[in-house]
């Protein structure tokens, strides 16, 4: 660890001890976006039966421990064990602890898992990364889904690539997450699919290919071509049916999830991501390159 230390703050976590150095050190530069080659910049597709899903790569599917439903059971034993026990006593505190440091364990496993994903997804291939707008918040109303989408913990994964890229001087790219599970990627034909379908089977152009490989690529191509409809219509991707689609199909036909990140991640990712939403990608209308693929959907 090398720089200038700015601060020095003392943390207490479940009677543990944490000195917390802020260290001023030089930054990387973060290079050109206008220069980002193509195949350096990757889709992924983040999910709950896959945590994350990339648009290709050997490795390009990444499975998530459960790690809250692995010690779920561990949990419920000590709450209901602590509900038994009279409020301030000493076996009650002593349960509480132990049900604290529980749940510590949880969150640095998760911490961990996702902390070395990131380094895994940004290495020396990818310089740019585009990532859905997730939106846990109206996800969360699903009871069925709430606690897997709690354990995932999506808004600190977005979090962690912001920060992480911003580190080693690459770029994280926001595109609108409405309809990257229903488009085909290849030739941007709608096709309607409930959750319950994991393939993509696309009556257009024949592509067979899985759900979550096709929104990974969807969302890469997305990214490359800027993100509608942000950019206000300046760039060739209002040339694209999608932004002229969203107005003719049903969101409840789409039965995509129509996703904000929520909670606390919130204001955390606004602050961090301002730049990075803004990113130059709009504002390079030479970046904006030829569509994969040439047709366009008639939307008549
Ligand atoms: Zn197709």
């Amino acid at each position: 660890m090398s720089g200038r230390v700015n601060r020095l703050c003392i943390k207490r976590d479940c009677t543990e001890w944490y000195a917390i150095f802020l260290i001023e050190t030089e930054s990387t530069q973060p290079q050109n976006v206008e220069n980002v080659s193509e195949n350096r910049i990757r889709g992924c597709d983040l999910g709950l039966e896959k945590f994350i899903v990339l648009d290709e790569g050997s490795n390009s599917k990444y499975e998530y421990p459960r790690f809250l439903q692995r010690s779920e059971l561990k949990i419920k034993r000590l709450q209901k064990h602590l509900s038994t026990k009279r409020n301030g006593s000493r076996s009650s505190r002593e349960i509480a602890f132990r049900l604290a440091r529980l749940h510590l364990h949880v969150k640095r496993q998760r911490e961990d898992y996702q902390n070395k994903l990131v380094s895994t997804i940004l290495n020396k291939d990818t310089d740019v990364l585009v990532l859905e707008k997730l939106s846990v918040e109206s996800m969360l109303k699903n009871h069925n889904l709430a606690k897997s989408l709690n354990d995932a913990s999506f808004g600190s994964f977005a979090v962690k690539c912001i920060k992480k890229a911003k580190l080693l001087g690459k770029h994280i790219l926001f595109v609108d997450p409405w309809g990257t599970s229903q488009f085909c990627h290849n030739c941007m034909e709608w096709v309607p699919k409930d959750l319950s379908e994991r393939k993509h089977n696309c009556p257009t152009c024949k592509i067979e290919i899985s759900r979550d490989l096709n929104s990974a690529k969807l969302i890469r191509r997305l990214g490359i071509q800027g993100s509608p409809p942000s950019d206000g219509g300046s760039s060739p991707a209002e040339l694209l049916p999608l932004p002229s689609f969203r107005g003719m199909v049903n969101k409840s036909e789409a039965g995509s999830q129509h996703l904000d990140v929520g909670g606390r991640h919130k204001k955390r990712l606004r602050q961090l991501g301002e730049k990075v939403l803004a990113c130059d990608f709009v504002h390079h209308p030479e970046l904006f390159r030829t569509p994969v693929v040439a047709t366009h959907a008639n939307t008549d």
